[in-house]
């Protein structure tokens, strides 16, 4: 089996060198997914990873926009359509300094699996630019995002392709992507997702990932007789998918004791309780400030400067801020303090060695495709109703969205559960892998 693995990963490196993100992701799916190939006739020999792993379409362009000193900027912008098997391209778009060909197309490779994993018909795809809105103004923003769309807008629509926010591109930045496709095509659809309820968007969208995960860590723990109230939580990020894991938590009877940013960290031994989240969402959101601000109005809290908050004793681990935040260093660190279950609320935020350690120690761990789906699932949402010209309440979508963790939780179970450990990563990848295949079985090679 290693040598089949070995030898599908090497095909597919020699295409993408220079994508470590890529493979990583690539080679956790391998190594799920093909022991299950091979027992299965109906995959076997049919190449379909290997067509799974070659995005249907890749575009990249240039975003020349003007500043706020009247200076030409270039920056690169990108669209990945995966894979459309199941339905329409459906991804975010990434606003970082960091974007590149290899960190898109991991995420639009992992968005495949996700997708497929919320039971709704979307395919996948991904993009972004390595444009940076922090520290520029509002109209530098927007000219940004308008000169971005004059170009993504051949290549999308509300039956092609239907972005997203990610890191960098919140309801602002929709706002201006989505007046500018309403002028180039002159049309009002829903052609993105994250939009404002007052024109076309859902409730529970911005709070869906968040949310989410916490939905999907509940399951694991009611899963073993267990649940959330008074379970002490650590959290890394404070952006959208942060702040609402821990209003969650917080709803549920969890202490959350860290938030972070790019800056390190900030540690609060009394919880960060609802009062206290409102401040660092008027912060981070409003003021667009850092997270080490906070110890300036709590007094009690602690800043570590340039540190993750892996080294806090906690029974709960959600990372919320970026790609391989999480390293083995960090996972033994989080085994030593007793930590017991891990959720990943950003995509792929644990590194390959980390993961396996993690599931080495039979610790419960949740992959970002099955935990964070809650934000794609309430897009999906947000695309049917859209589609129905109507309005679902917020206790409407929010049930919704714990029926779609809860069922996501189960098809972990259906692929995952071996003996005395579940395993979520090979539960998630095999159940993802084995909807989005069979439709590329029943439409050919194409
Ligand atoms: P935001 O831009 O709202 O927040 C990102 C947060 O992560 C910020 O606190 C940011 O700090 C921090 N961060 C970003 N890069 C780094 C870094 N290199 N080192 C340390 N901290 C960093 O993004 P989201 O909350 O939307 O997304 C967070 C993660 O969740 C991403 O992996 C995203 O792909 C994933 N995700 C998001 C979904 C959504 O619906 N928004 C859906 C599914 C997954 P700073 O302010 O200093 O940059």
């Amino acid at each position: 089996m290693e040598k089949i693995i070995k030898q599908f990963l090497s095909e597919v490196n020699k295409k993408n060198q220079n994508e470590p993100e890529f493979m990583q992701a690539v080679t956790e799916v391998a190594e799920t997914v093909i022991p299950y190939i091979v027992t299965k006739d109906i995959y076997y020999g049919q190449n379909i990873l290997l067509r799974m792993v070659e995005p249907e379409r890749v575009v990249s362009f240039r975003v020349a926009w003007i500043d706020d000193n009247e200076e030409i900027q270039v920056n690169r912008g990108f669209r990945i359509e995966m894979n459309s098997a199941i339905g329409p391209y459906k991804g975010g778009l990434r606003f970082h300094p960091s974007v590149n060909m290899s960190i898109l197309k991991f995420l639009a490779f992992e968005q495949v699996f996700k997708n497929a994993l919320t039971t709704l018909p979307m395919g996948g795809g991904k993009g972004g630019s390595d444009f940076d809105p922090k520290g520029k103004s509002d109209t530098e923003v927007m000219r940004f995002c308008q000169s971005f769309m004059t170009e993504l807008f051949r290549h999308i629509g509300p039956n092609k392709d239907i972005p997203a926010g990610d890191i960098g591109v919140g309801g602002r930045e929709i706002g201006y992507l989505f007046g500018q496709y309403k002028r180039l095509k002159n049309e009002f659809s829903g052609v993105l997702t994250g939009k404002g309820v007052s024109w076309g968007g859902s409730l529970i969208r911005p709070e869906a990932t968040g949310y989410g995960v916490v939905y999907f860590i509940d399951e694991m723990l009611k899963n073993n007789g267990d649940g959330l109230k008074n379970k002490s939580v650590v959290i890394s990020g404070s952006g959208n998918v942060a702040q609402y894991a821990t209003e969650k938590c917080v709803d549920m009877g969890a202490k959350v004791l860290t938030l972070s940013d790019s800056s390190g960290y900030i540690y609060d031994g009394d919880g960060i309780n609802k009062e206290k989240l409102e401040y660092i969402m008027e912060l981070k959101n409003d003021k667009r400030e850092r997270i080490s601000e906070y110890v300036k109005k709590y007094s009690k809290a602690e800043f570590h400067s340039d540190k993750k908050p892996w080294s806090v004793k906690c029974d709960i681990a959600i990372p919320c801020a970026t790609e391989n935040e999480l390293n083995v260093t960090d996972a033994k660190e989080l085994l030593k303090n007793g930590c017991k279950t891990i959720g990943e609320g950003a995509n792929m935020p644990c590194t390959s060695d980390a993961i396996k350690l993690i599931i080495k120690n039979k610790i419960q761990y949740a992959p970002g495709k099955a935990s964070n789906a809650g934000g794609v699932a309430v897009s999906g949402l947000e695309m049917a109703q859209n589609s129905l010209k109507y309005t679902w309440s917020r206790e409407v979508v929010d049930g919704k969205l714990k029926e779609i963790m809860s069922d996501i939780h189960s098809s972990c179970l259906k692929y995952g559960a071996d003996k005395d450990y579940i395993n979520y990563v090979k539960g998630a990848n095999i159940a993802g892998f084995v909807k989005v295949a069979d439709a590329m079985l029943a439409q050919g090679v194409v």
